[in-house]
């Protein structure tokens, strides 16, 4: 068996101490004599593992009483139409955009409401993050929503946005768990855990208690509603559980690594190999403004399609995966999750300077 080095926007890299785990468990899980995935969800097993699970992520993020802890389906994108169903109370929200999966967001809520762009930084191609200190917030806007971790363009927010008073709704699919964070200055925070925490098909949001209410938009349906998931816990339907017990695996891992702070130290001494790389170099160049640099995703390009193109082919014969950018960035991308470890970046940073070598 080998493995490659995953360079994956999504789904991505997994810790592979969780993958041996999970196969070791495939066929008995903790003498159940059954997989987790032809488990009731009612039985007591799964129940364990999902409060084990919730408790873990409350222990690592440190998220107070007040918030609740949802595992729910549907995708990230699903979000897009929950969050305005139900905090759309006064039809109106306020929404940053700084990529495409923001902009989706918005367009998403404009079917419930009105959505006023409040910064955007699609005048050069997503590069930045706008300086959000002073934004004209609206006055009767129910949220502030943005996407903290651009995962197609690789920028991130350093500071979060003054919403002047104004609920903070945050898509970090790309970020989650990848260093600390102060959940009370959120109203909601969400994400797709895909990209740093586990298998496709769960999403993990976590909301403030008096957010979830019966006061929703008409027609909102059952399965859209978060107060039908929170007084479930999350057990309203079957949830995705496979998926929720390999979270909850990931979970114990990071905390086994020293929790978010770690994580943290972790991510930036990975992405500075990176980009220090990247400012050096006389062929590869990273392509968004260096103050907004995302620790988890990192676009580059050498300004030549064709040589971008050789460049990905010969990396992935050598055994690095999934480096070619985003269909609508094009160039390269290196996504380098909490999971993929230093040995993965080191190796394609020498990688990159003998190609840059043999080509300049
Ligand atoms: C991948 C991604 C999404 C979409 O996730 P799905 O689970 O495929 O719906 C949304 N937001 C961000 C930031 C992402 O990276």
């Amino acid at each position: 068996m080998s493995r490659v080095y995953n360079f994956s926007a999504g789904p991505a890299v997994l810790p592979e101490e969780v993958l041996r785990e999970a196969a070791e468990e495939m066929l008995d899980y903790n003498g159940t004599g059954m997989s987790v995935m032809e488990m009731s969800h009612r039985s007591k097993a799964f129940q364990e593992i999902i409060d084990t699970a919730e408790a873990d992520l409350r222990d690592l993020m440190g998220i107070p009483e007040d918030y609740a802890v949802l595992f729910l389906q549907g995708g990230a994108s699903q979000q897009f139409a929950m969050i305005p169903m139900n905090l759309m109370k006064n039809k109106s929200a306020d929404y940053i955009v700084t990529g495409q999966w923001a902009k989706k967001a918005s367009e998403e809520a404009k079917k419930y409401g009105k959505v006023n762009i409040v910064a955007s930084s699609a005048d050069k191609t997503f590069s930045y993050i706008p300086d959000v200190s002073d934004l004209p917030i609206s006055e009767d806007a129910d949220y502030v929503y943005i996407c903290e971790n651009n995962t197609i363009y690789g920028t991130k927010y350093q500071e979060l946005p003054n919403t002047k008073g104004k609920l903070l709704v945050a898509d970090v699919s790309s970020c989650f768990l990848s260093e600390p964070v102060d959940v009370t200055k959120y109203g909601v925070i969400y994400g797709g855990v895909q990209k740093n925490i586990g298998p496709a098909g769960t999403v993990i949001v976590i909301i403030r208690k008096d957010l979830i209410t019966d006061d929703v938009l008409p027609l909102t349906p059952t399965m859209l509603k978060y107060k039908t998931h929170a007084d479930a816990g999350s057990l309203y339907n079957t949830p995705p559980a496979y998926g929720i017990y390999i979270c909850g695996k990931v979970f114990r891992w990071l905390k086994k690594q020293g929790g978010l702070e770690a994580m943290k130290a972790h991510n930036e001494k990975k992405a500075k190999l990176l980009y220090d790389y990247l400012d050096e170099s006389k062929m590869f160049r990273g392509t968004v403004e260096p103050k907004d640099r995302s620790l988890m995703n990192v676009p580059f390009v050498t300004g030549d399609d064709e040589l971008d193109a050789k460049f990905v082919k010969e990396a992935k014969a050598a055994g690095f995966e999934n480096l070619k950018g985003h269909r609508s960035v094009g160039g390269m991308r290196a996504s380098i999750y909490n999971a993929m470890p230093i040995q993965g970046v080191e190796a394609l940073v020498a990688f990159m300077k003998k190609f840059e070598e043999e080509n300049l």
